[in-house]
Parts: C-alpha cells; sequence; structure tokens
C-alpha cells in the first residue's frame, strides 16, 4: 500500500475513535498540515480523498497553490501572519485564515480586504496555554474581541476559533488549555461560530474529546513509520 494511505488509515482510525467516544453524531474535520512537504505529498494526499491543507508562510502556500491549482483543494493559513504579507494571502486561493491573533491584525486584513473587494473567513486565534511564545487573544479578553471583529470588520466572516493545545506531556495541562478554548467557543456559538480547531499530531485525541471539530494535522501524516 502507499505510505501516505497507510498513514492516513492509521490517523483515520484514530479520530473515529475518538469521535465516537465523544459524540457520534459529532464531524471532525481532518486539515492536512503541508507545511513539511511539496506538492508531490500533497497530490498523493489528495489522491486518497483529502482536500483541505494547511499552510504556515505565505510564500509556500503560494508556491503549493499555484503548483496544484487544477485540484479542488480547500486552503487553510495557520502560521504567523506579518502585516506586509497580508495583500499577498489575500490575493491566494485562501478559504479560511485561522490565525487571526487579534483586533488590530483583524483591522488589517479588512482594510486590505475591502481595496480589493474580497470577502475573507477567518478564526480567532486563542492562547488558551497562556504560553508567552504562542500568539493569540487572552481568555479573558477573547469575546470582546470577537464581537469587535464581528462588529467592525465587515470584510470578514468569523466562523469561530483556533487554538494550540499547550507545550507540554502533562495531560491535565493539555486538557485545560484545549477546555479553556472549546467555553469559549460555546460562549460564541449564537454570534456564529461553527469552527473550533483545536489538536495537532500529538494531542488530537485529547482535542477531539474536547470539542474540537477542525484537527490541524502534519507530522503524524506525512511522517512514514
Ligand atoms: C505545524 C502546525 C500544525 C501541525 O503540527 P503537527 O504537530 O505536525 O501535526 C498545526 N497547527 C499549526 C498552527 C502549526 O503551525
Amino acid at each position: 500500500m502507499d505510505r501516505f494511505e497507510e498513514n492516513f488509515d492509521k490517523v483515520w482510525q484514530k479520530v473515529e475513535k475518538a469521535r465516537i467516544e465523544t459524540n457520534e453524531h459529532s464531524i471532525v474535520k481532518i486539515v492536512a498540515v503541508s507545511k513539511y512537504v511539496g506538492k508531490e505529498e500533497i497530490k498523493a494526499l489528495y489522491d486518497i480523498g483529502q482536500r483541505a491543507f494547511g499552510e504556515n508562510r505565505v510564500q509556500d502556500l503560494k508556491d503549493k497553490s499555484s503548483a496544484l491549482e487544477d485540484l479542488p483543494l480547500e486552503w487553510h493559513f495557520i502560521g504567523r501572519l506579518q502585516k506586509n504579507k497580508i495583500n499577498h494571502l489575500i490575493d491566494l486561493p485562501v478559504s479560511l485564515i485561522q490565525s487571526c491573533n487579534g483586533f488590530e491584525l483583524a483591522k488589517e486584513i479588512d482594510k486590505r480586504a475591502a481595496v480589493k473587494g474580497k470577502k475573507l473567513d477567518i478564526l480567532l486565534q486563542i492562547n488558551s496555554s497562556g504560553e508567552p511564545t504562542k500568539a493569540g487573544v487572552s481568555p479573558q479578553s477573547a469575546i470582546d474581541t470577537y464581537e469587535q471583529i464581528a462588529n467592525e470588520c465587515k470584510n470578514l466572516t468569523l466562523k469561530g476559533v483556533m487554538s494550540i493545545g499547550a507545550h507540554t506531556d502533562n495531560e491535565k495541562e493539555i486538557i485545560k488549555s484545549f477546555e479553556t478554548t472549546y467555553k469559549i467557543y460555546e460562549k460564541l456559538k449564537p454570534k456564529g461560530a461553527q469552527i473550533c480547531s483545536m489538536g495537532m499530531s500529538g494531542d488530537f485525541e485529547l482535542a477531539i474529546k474536547c470539542g474540537s471539530n477542525m484537527l490541524r494535522l502534519g507530522s503524524i501524516l506525512f511522517n512514514s513509520h
């Protein structure tokens, strides 16, 4: 069997197991984080049914999306977005900017989207573990920021929240960070939030158990063991 197919199958089974144990009616979407690989690997995953791919650098998203423009792929931006790269990103076929880390950045994206006559879907990134190296709004200010963006950024549509789990081996700490994000997501549901993006290769099963409905999986999909 193709190495990706075997990998993907194993991951898929783990996702399904955690999903069914948590809530068999839930839907969990996988975004394949392709930042470690090139177009050949993306194409291989596409051939076995994967459609959504995530990149954390604007230039990589540009190169790979144009190299694969014949395929109906869905591109997610998940990295730190520098202001001077916003215009480049907006020109690309990006279906969701997951890493909007505050009102200031949202306002900048909105301004440039207005000039270009574009509408963009975004997630608000929450720094639920409170680690200083992580981007995102604090849990305390997340709801206010979400509302402020929704009210003032007319060219953006907020679809929900994104978060990276606590960086530790301590499962309780990881769970706590996911629960913090999920509680905020629940409060935002009446305001239209539909996506709770959390869970990476090392912690996706915990994330699913805490209510995630979008995983961002990189190394576990693309490294063959
Ligand atoms: C790289 C990255 C991922 C995927 O990480 P893996 O541990 O390889 O699954 C997910 N989210 C973000 C924001 C990333 O930068």
